[in-house]
């Protein structure tokens, strides 16, 4: 072969390599507002820089075997999607957080509407992005795949934000909103993949006092902990962060 034909070569393969890692990223798509409130969404989520961080995360901690896009918009969601990789999220979501907050003036407890959305949101954000490392790994998850997402929601938040706990705080808090719909719960709710929202609202917060428990002593007491269920939390934290980091560790970068 020549020097130019190799050359050539070299260069191709530089060039199909560099695309196909391109590919490899998180990347997120806002597909068309339907109509002014959706729009308003979009450009609350554009501003914020929610959506930002948790792509930036995916794409410096993880190395993504296929793309992984986060599509906003359409009515489907939210969820993630084996089938196309794709993390749906419509604006509606969003607009229903909004509302939820708004209604319990939950602005009163110190944390904006705005700012308790994003933090739903994010925690939202991760909890599919676990399905979708679950499913691009082929990770094994002994137990409901719906609570070992919330588990690595919670830590990737508390783990890699300095206010990582506080977002987890606002996301238990909307759970605990969510579990009031329904005063009585129905053979439907046992069955769901889901545990109840109560359930996840206890097990958030749990998870928030195990990662720290100097810093959120006062959590168990609010929540009616026994002694003996507040020390496990402490140990169910650290079982899990072990758990995670083993399954996770041959797909972390550096
Ligand atoms: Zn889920």
């Amino acid at each position: 072969m020549s020097r130019i034909k190799l050359v050539i070569t070299f260069l191709c393969c530089v060039f199909l390599i560099t695309t196909a890692y391109a590919k490899q990223t998180a990347v997120v798509v806002y597909t068309d507002p339907v109509n002014a409130l959706e729009k308003s969404i979009q450009k609350q989520l554009q501003v914020s820089d929610t959506v930002e961080s948790m792509v930036t995360l995916s794409n410096d901690t993880f190395k993504l075997n296929k793309q992984l896009s986060i599509v906003f918009g359409g009515e489907e969601g939210p969820l993630f999607d084996p089938e196309t990789n794709e993390i749906l999220i419509p604006y509606t979501f969003i607009d229903e957080i909004n509302r939820r907050f708004k209604a319990v003036k939950y602005a009163e407890t110190g944390v904006s509407i705005e700012d308790a959305s994003s933090d739903v949101l994010m925690h939202t954000l991760f909890h599919e992005l676990a399905h979708a490392l679950i499913s691009m790994y082929e990770l094994p998850i002994v137990g409901k795949e719906e609570d070992a997402a919330d588990s690595l929601a919670v830590l990737l938040l508390v783990e890699y934000f300095e206010d990582g706990a506080e977002i987890a705080i606002s996301a238990a808090d909307l759970f605990d909103l969510e579990s009031m719909d329904n005063e009585i719960i129905e053979e439907q709710d046992l069955w769901d993949e889901h545990s109840l929202d109560a359930q996840r609202f206890y097990t958030t917060l749990c998870h928030v006092y195990g990662s720290s428990p100097e810093s959120y002593s006062d959590i168990p007491k609010q929540l009616g902990f026994s002694q003996e269920r507040a020390e496990f939390c402490v140990d169910d934290y650290a079982n899990m962060l072990n758990s995670w980091l083993t399954l996770l560790k041959p797909y972390i970068k550096n």
